[in-house]
């Protein structure tokens, strides 16, 4: 068969890998001058720098975490980010250190009563939006401190106008435990994440194209392949016929600067709305301080609304445009030889071990 990939992120690579080790032909093109996707990263100074924002890789499925170390080592990095609200340094998630640090509490009980307390009018009632799941979980100190401002200035909504599972990506913990996530398998990819694309990518039976648009060809490319796995956003495909989908941009800002080490952290979340960032990451800090002793790297990332002019970064998935995409998708079932992938075009907040699961079970399917 002879297979278009468009889009060399992870969810595009992974299944341009498997498809070419099953001896078909597969073209991969981007329109970036990149492969890789939003997970590239660039060497300087000696470490990798993530352009696109953090990415650090976590999952609990066993199987997805023997597979991405085929392509490369991965070092033993925790994330455990730290919030800043109004210069006061709280640690995240929401945890033992956490509560110690708002209330002074020292017990587990105690904890529990102060939060039970905060959110007692949503006691036992299914939670409608963010802010009402916020509350639940972790009261309205930690709601109005960690959580409003950040989310606000996040989504450019306001937390009511969200939906609930936004904010159980986070856990919540009566440990004294920082580590961000509850995965078993956590690091950060020794030689940064490109590698591991280039590596899937470096095939006879793979050809990759780089600075080119799928949309300005897009008749052709139908015309002269089998199919097309499609990773850019599924609403823009089917020329919005059936509407417009909502997304979430960033832009960051990275500076060098002449020290060792800026903040201490490679993460440091600013969680008072005033502050126009949501955070600051410094690079060498995933990789436990290495490179080059007199300078440092770090990133301001500003959300940022979004348009066809922008990156499209998130997808919003209320249920307006829940709703509308399952329109799209129900739509392109009906296209034989289209398959939408990844977090535009399944307009989803995928994390990268969940991209890299969908493009396998396509593989199963597929072959
Ligand atoms: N969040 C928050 N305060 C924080 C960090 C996260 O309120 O300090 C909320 C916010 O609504 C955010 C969500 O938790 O959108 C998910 O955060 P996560 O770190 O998973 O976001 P990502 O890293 O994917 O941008």
């Amino acid at each position: 068969m002879k297979y278009l990939v468009v889009g060399s992120g992870l969810f595009g690579s992974v299944f341009a890998y498997e498809a070419a080790k099953r001896n078909n032909f597969v073209t991969v093109i981007d329109r970036r001058s990149h492969i890789g996707g939003n997970i590239y990263t660039k060497e300087e100074n000696g470490i990798q720098v993530h352009q696109y924002g953090a990415h650090i890789f976590h999952t609990s499925d066993k199987y997805i975490w023997k597979y991405i170390q085929k392509f490369t080592k991965f070092n033993n990095y925790i994330n455990s980010p730290l919030a800043n609200f109004q210069g006061r340094i709280y640690n995240l998630p929401f945890n033992m250190n956490t509560f110690n640090q708002l209330w002074g509490t020292i017990t587990p009980q105690e904890a529990a009563s102060r939060i039970k307390k905060q959110s007692q009018e949503l006691f036992g009632k299914k939670p409608k939006n963010l802010e009402e799941q916020a509350i639940q979980l972790v009261g309205h100190d930690i709601y109005e401190k960690l959580i409003k401002g950040y989310t606000e200035k996040q989504w450019g909504k306001k937390p009511t106008e969200l939906p609930p599972f936004i904010i159980k990506r986070l856990p919540v913990r009566f440990v004294y435990d920082n580590n961000y996530f509850n995965d078993e398998y956590q690091g950060i990819p020794i030689g940064g994440y490109t590698q591991i694309i280039e590596k899937m990518l470096d095939s006879p039976n793979i050809l990759v194209r780089l600075n080119t648009n799928f949309l300005a060809n897009k008749n052709s490319y139908l015309e002269n392949y089998d199919k097309i796995i499609f990773t850019g956003m599924i609403d823009q495909f089917f020329n919005y016929k059936f509407g417009k989908l909502e997304y979430r941009s960033l832009k960051f800002e990275t500076r060098e600067l002449p020290m060792d080490n800026f903040q201490g952290n490679a993460v440091i979340n600013y969680t008072d709305v005033a502050i126009p960032y949501t955070r600051i990451i410094e690079h060498k800090h995933f990789e436990f301080g290495q490179g080059n002793k007199n300078k440092t790297i770090i990133t301001y990332e500003y959300p940022d609304s979004w348009d066809s002019s922008k990156e499209p970064y998130y997808p919003l998935n209320d249920k307006r445009n829940n709703n509308l995409y399952n329109k799209y998708h129900d739509y392109a079932k009906k296209q034989n030889k289209i398959i939408f992938g990844g977090r535009l075009g399944q307009y989803r907040y995928y994390n990268m071990d969940q991209a890299i699961s969908a493009a396998l079970k396509l593989v199963n399917k597929e072959f």
